[in-house]
C-alpha cells in the first residue's frame, strides 16, 4: 500500500465494478467511501436463499478468470485464498426442438470427440473460424478492452500500428449472423454461435462480427464458477473491503451530484447529508447518473436487453440437463426481432437454464435443485408493466420446456421467485432495466460507450457495465482497473 495520499473518493454503488475501483484506489492510499442503495453489495451479482435452495440471480458463468487473479495479484492476495473457482464442463448443453443435443467442451478432445458425432462436416469449419477469432481477440484485446479508450484516435497512436493490418479481419460492416452463415454450413452451429451475441445483450442479426471474440474467449478460457456461487465473488470482494477498512453504507442513496463549473464537488444522499469528495466514482448506470444524478439529458444509444428471470427450487427427479442448458427457438431471427424492433417478450423464447447444484452440492437441499431460468427480453422496464405478464409468461416458458420434454409444472416447484426488467430497472436504477448498458449493435458501439473519464467534470469518473470497456463480470472488473488507473494518473500529474 502506498502512503496515504489524504484525498477522499465517494464511489456511488457497491457492484464489482465499484468495489474493484475502491480497492484498488484504497491500495494506492485514497480514502474511499462507498455508498450502495441495496441492502447487500454485488449488484446485477445478487443472491437470493429461500426452500433451502441458494440462486444466484445474475452471472452464472465466469469466463476470463485471469483477469480476477490480476486483480488480487495487484492487490497483493491470493486469489485461490479468497474464491475456489472450478471449471465448469460441458460448458454448455444445447437442446434444439429436432430432438438434436450438442455439449460445447473448452477441452479440446472432447469437444472433437463430441463435433465428431454432432456435424461431422463442421470440425475443420469451428476450428477455422476460433483460430479466425483468436486472431482478432488477439489483435484488438489491448485496444477495445484492456486499456481506457479514446475513440479514433487509438487507431493513429504508435503502440497500435502493427494492428492496423488486421483490421479488415474484425469483419466490423458484416453482422455476426452474416459472418456465420458464411463460415457454417450447419444452421444449428450458426445459431449456437449467433447466441453468444446475447452475453453483452445484442442481437446477432446487428451486431458486428468482431463480437466472435466472444465465443472464442469461452472455448479458450473455459467457463467457470466459483464454488458457493458466483455471489462467492462479491463475498470476496466485500471481504476485501472490511480488510481495506473501506466503509459500505448500504441502504443509501446518493440523491444528487452538486457541481461547480467543470468539476463535481460533493453528494447528496437520501437522508439529506450532503459530502464533500475530492472525486466522485459512478457505478450506477452511467446513463441514469447523468439523467438522474446530474440532471441532464444524456445521448442513450440502443439498450441492450433485459431479462425474465425465474428462480425455482425444484423437486429433484430425473432429468439430462448438465449445469448450463441452452433450449433454442425454432425461429431465431423472429426471437431477436421482436425483443430488439418490435420490443416485445418473444412469443418462440430461447429458454437458458442453470443448475448450479449439479456441481455444487452446497447449493440446494438433497431433495432439490436450484433452477435459474432465463429469457432474454427487451429493456422495457421502469413502467412497472411487467407485474401483469410475468405469470402468463411463465407459463408460456412452462410450455415450451414441455415440448422438449422438460416437465416442469407448478407441483414440481416448491418455490419459486421472478424477476423482471421492471426490478432491473427499479431495484439497481438499470436504464430500461438492460443489463449491460449500450448494445454492441452497431459498428460504432465501442465509440458510443461512454467513457471512464466523464467528458464534462475533471473529477468524476464512471466504472462498470455501461460504460468501457462493457459488461460481464470479466469487462466490470477491468473497467474498475481502467478506471482507478486514470485517477490515480490525475492525481500524480
Ligand atoms: C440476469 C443476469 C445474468 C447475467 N449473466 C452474466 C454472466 O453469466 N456472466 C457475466 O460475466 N455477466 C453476467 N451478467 C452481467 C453482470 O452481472 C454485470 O455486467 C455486472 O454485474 C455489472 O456490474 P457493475 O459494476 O456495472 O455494477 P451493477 O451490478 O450494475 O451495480 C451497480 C450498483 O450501484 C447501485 N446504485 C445504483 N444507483 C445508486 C445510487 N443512486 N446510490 C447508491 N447506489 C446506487 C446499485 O444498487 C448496484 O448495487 C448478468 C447480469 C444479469 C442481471
Amino acid at each position: 500500500m502506498r502512503t496515504p495520499c489524504e484525498k477522499s473518493v465517494a464511489v456511488i454503488g457497491a457492484g464489482i465494478g465499484g468495489m474493484t475501483t475502491a480497492l484498488l484506489l484504497s491500495h494506492k492510499g485514497y480514502k474511499v467511501t462507498v455508498y450502495e442503495k441495496m441492502p447487500s453489495a454485488g449488484g446485477k451479482m445478487r443472491q437470493f436463499r429461500f426452500a433451502d435452495c441458494t440462486f444466484d440471480a445474475g452471472p452464472s458463468l465466469i469466463t476470463m478468470p485471469f483477469i480476477l487473479r490480476d486483480l488480487f495479484n495487484t492487490l497483493g492476495k491470493s486469489l485461490e485464498e479468497y474464491i475456489d473457482l472450478i471449471p465448469i464442463e460441458p460448458l454448455c448443453r444445447y437442446f434444439w426442438s429436432d430432438d438434436s443435443q450438442f455439449d460445447a467442451y473448452a477441452d479440446p478432445e472432447k469437444h472433437a470427440k463430441e463435433i465428431a458425432q454432432f456435424s461431422p462436416d463442421s470440425a475443420h469449419h469451428i476450428q477455422r473460424y476460433l483460430d479466425h477469432a483468436g486472431q482478432v481477440y488477439h489483435a484488438t484485446k489491448d485496444i477495445f478492452l484492456f486499456n481506457k479508450f479514446e475513440g479514433i484516435k487509438e487507431f493513429f497512436k504508435r503502440k497500435n500500428l502493427p494492428f492496423l493490418p488486421l483490421f479488415p479481419k474484425l469483419r466490423t460492416l458484416t453482422t455476426l449472423h452474416n459472418f456465420h452463415t458464411k463460415k457454417f454450413t450447419d444452421k444449428r452451429l450458426i445459431q449456437l454461435f449467433d447466441r453468444f451475441a446475447t452475453y453483452n445483450g445484442s442481437n446477432p442479426y446487428k451486431a458486428p462480427a468482431t463480437l466472435m471474440v466472444i465465443p472464442f474467449i469461452e472455448f479458450y478460457y473455459g467457463g467457470w464458477y466459483p464454488r458457493g456461487g458466483i455471489y462467492a465473488i462479491a463475498q470476496a470482494f466485500t471481504k476485501l473491503c472490511a480488510e481495506y477498512n473501506i466503509p459500505i453504507h448500504y441502504s443509501t442513496a446518493v440523491t444528487k451530484i452538486t457541481t461547480h463549473n467543470n468539476s463535481v464537488q460533493s453528494l447528496t444522499l437520501d437522508n439529506g447529508e450532503t459530502i464533500s469528495y475530492d472525486y466522485i466514482v459512478s457505478n450506477a448506470d452511467a446513463y441514469w447518473t447523468q439523467k438522474y444524478l446530474l440532471g441532464e439529458k444524456p445521448f442513450i444509444p440502443e439498450l441492450s436487453s433485459s431479462g425474465f428471470v425465474i428462480m425455482a427450487a425444484v423437486r429433484k427427479k430425473p432429468h439430462t440437463l448438465a449445469h448450463h442448458n441452452i433450449f433454442f427457438s425454432d425461429n431465431y431471427e423472429k426471437e431477436f426481432n421482436d425483443i430488439f424492433e418490435k420490443k416485445i417478450a418473444a412469443d418462440d423464447m430461447t429458454i437458458y437454464i442453470s443448475i448450479s447444484s449439479l456441481t455444487d452440492s452446497s447449493q440446494a437441499a438433497d431433495d432439490r435443485e436450484n433452477w435459474f431460468i432465463l429469457v432474454n427480453t427487451p429493456a422495457d422496464g421502469g413502467n412497472n408493466t411487467w407485474q401483469y405478464i410475468s405469470e402468463e409468461y411463465w407459463k408460456k416458458i412452462q410450455k415450451k420446456l414441455h415440448d422438449f420434454g422438460v416437465e416442469l409444472y407448478d407441483e414440481d416447484i416448491i418455490e419459486k421467485k421472478i424477476i423482471t426488467p421492471d426490478n432491473f430497472a427499479n431495484d439497481i436504477n438499470a436504464t430500461g432495466g438492460s443489463l449491460y448498458g449500450g448494445s454492441s449493435n452497431s459498428p460504432f458501439s465501442a465509440f458510443l460507450r461512454p467513457q471512464n473519464i466523464s467528458k464534462k467534470y475533471d473529477n468524476l469518473f464512471y466504472v462498470g457495465g455501461t460504460v468501457h470497456p462493457g459488461g460481464g463480470i470479466p469487462l466490470v472488473i477491468l473497467s474498475g482497473m481502467i478506471c482507478a488507473k486514470e485517477l490515480d494518473g490525475i492525481t500524480q500529474r
